[in-house]
């Protein structure tokens, strides 16, 4: 993905959303089950404007102190902003005040808290739980084995909505070496069916490998770098 080949955010909007279309279509679904949240780490506010005229609604961010600078600077504009990085405890306020979904809660602890600030500012905010498949302990997200207890935990909580699962494989760009972690977060997500916790949402799929990931089901996928080129 060599920036020399890059076109315009717009450009690259389109391509991605055809991809994604496409991927859509070969598994029977509709594109618009397939929601497209652009990850903007790192990428300034002229580029998330031309992808806010271009018709973008979803951001991903991996920081708070980043998001809130920035969704601060855009104004109120009609869009809705996930958080997709490690959250720490003690960002928990300032996270359910930013973000309509938190696709990495990884602890009961950090479920919690989330809980209790939402409930503060008399909300009820969205998260997914994070899993780490791979068990790479240089990665954040629960162990495969403790989601069904967290999720039972999770649904419990008052002013949190637990909406699905999220996970991020090992990088590769291979995208096939990615599909046995998105057959495996599905499958996770069925075995929570018979628990009678169902769940709508598999966060699932990154610029390498969104194909793949909406083949093995994803409703979400988070991609930056297809669309803003490498990230410097
Ligand atoms: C950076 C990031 C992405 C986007 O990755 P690209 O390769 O730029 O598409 C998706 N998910 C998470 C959690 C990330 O940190």
């Amino acid at each position: 993905m060599g920036n020399g080949t890059m076109g315009t955010v717009r450009e690259n909007l389109l391509k991605v959303k055809d991809r994604i279309a496409q991927a859509a279509g070969r598994v029977g679904k509709n594109p618009e089950d397939v929601k497209l949240v652009l990850v903007t780490k790192t990428i300034g506010l002229e580029q998330i404007r031309e992808a806010i005229a271009a018709g973008v609604t979803t951001f991903g961010e991996n920081y708070v102190q980043e998001a809130r600078t920035k969704i601060e600077a855009l104004g109120s504009t009609n869009t809705e902003w996930h958080f997709i990085g490690h959250l720490q405890t003690n960002k928990a306020k300032y996270a359910v005040r930013l973000f309509n979904l938190i696709h990495s809660v990884d602890s009961i602890k950090l479920a919690r808290e989330l809980d209790r600030r939402s409930g503060l500012e008399g909300r009820v905010v969205g998260c997914l739980i994070e899993v780490n498949l791979a068990g790479e302990s240089s990665k954040f997200g629960a162990d495969k084995n403790e989601v069904v207890d967290l999720a039972a935990e999770m649904t419990s909580l008052q002013h949190l909505s637990l909406r699905g699962l999220m996970t991020m494989p090992p990088y590769s760009e291979d995208p096939e070496s990615s599909r046995p972690y998105f057959i495996a977060l599905r499958t996770l997500k069925d075995q929570l069916e018979r628990h009678q916790i169902s769940l709508p949402e598999l966060s699932m799929g990154m610029s390498a490998d969104f194909e793949v990931a909406i083949d093995e089901g994803a409703t979400m996928v988070r991609v930056g770098r297809a669309i803003f080129g490498e990230r410097g």
